[in-house]
């Protein structure tokens, strides 16, 4: 397997976990996100997306904050101050969910030690492999009794499944980051659910580390061939297919791909707030 040309040293793919879902999810939609240039306009901000910014600039902004002024009414205000407020229906409900959220990171921060401090928040991590250069985003990396702990934040609404930690190949790509960083082993990772303070976790192996990078460096391969074929000028369709389905209606590449706007409505920018 290799991702180079014959006889020069093999190109490693730049992979973040976004990356690679992306790729997964639909050839057509990562085209356009990270080949099509200049890159097709994407729609309208979504709503969850402005919640979802505004959740983690606050949280990162908590941490910074000297310990006696980590308090839960600084985390609320903090989401008040990092709120832009793009995506939703109108003023009204801009304001609804901005108090409804505040209140939930403040309710959160009150479950967190604020005199620990955090290995890192908002924090690089890169690892290599034979095949991939993995880069991803942490948003806090805790160390607790002498443990790495990769802790990953989401505000969606949708309740977490309880697979979701084991099974997150950002979580494991971001474990696997944090060790070649650090230079020590880093199993530990966690989905901190901010809407109702539901803490997912799951400890790795070495073995189940080693088969998430695997499975990273499978998706990459089919991945880094369409890239070459791309960059060869010769874009393909048949390699970058619509994959639709009903996540279609939420695509920030609707409006460029017939096939995904004949399989699925379009969604308000708000929808996902809706029950
Ligand atoms: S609309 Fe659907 S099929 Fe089209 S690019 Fe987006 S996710 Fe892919």
């Amino acid at each position: 397997m290799t991702l180079g040309l014959p006889g020069l040293p093999a190109r490693l793919y730049p992979a973040t976990p976004t990356r690679l879902l992306t790729w997964l999810d639909c050839p057509r939609r990562y085209r356009m996100t990270y080949l099509d240039r200049p890159a097709p306009a994407r729609g309208a901000p979504w709503a969850h997306t402005s919640i979802g910014t505004a959740v983690h600039q606050a949280l990162s902004d908590w941490w910074a904050l000297p310990v006696p002024e980590r308090t839960p009414g600084s985390a609320a205000r903090l989401v008040a101050a990092r709120w832009r407020g793009e995506g939703f229906r109108d003023h009204d409900q801009s304001a609804r969910w901005c108090t409804r959220v505040a209140q939930e990171v403040g309710a959160y921060a009150l479950t967190q030690d604020p005199s620990s401090e955090p290995r890192g928040v908002e924090r690089t991590v890169a690892a290599r492999t034979p095949v991939l250069a993995l880069s991803g985003r942490i948003d806090r990396l805790d160390e607790r009794d002498g443990e790495l702990v990769v802790v990953d934040y989401k505000t969606s609404r949708r309740p977490l499944a309880d697979v979701d930690a084991r099974t997150s190949l950002a979580l494991a790509i971001y474990a696997v980051g944090a060790a070649q960083v650090f230079r020590r082993p880093c199993t530990a990772v966690e989905l901190h659910h901010i809407p109702t303070g539901r803490v997912l976790r799951h400890e790795h192996t070495p073995q189940s580390l080693r088969r998430k990078v695997s499975e990273a460096e499978s998706i990459a391969v089919d991945a880094a061939r369409a890239d070459a074929v791309y960059a060869a000028g010769a874009p393909d369709d048949d390699l970058f297919a619509p994959r639709t389905g009903p996540l279609c209606g939420w695509c920030d590449f609707r409006a460029h791909c017939p096939q995904g706007a004949a399989a699925a409505a379009a969604r308000e920018p708000w929808a996902a707030l809706e029950p």
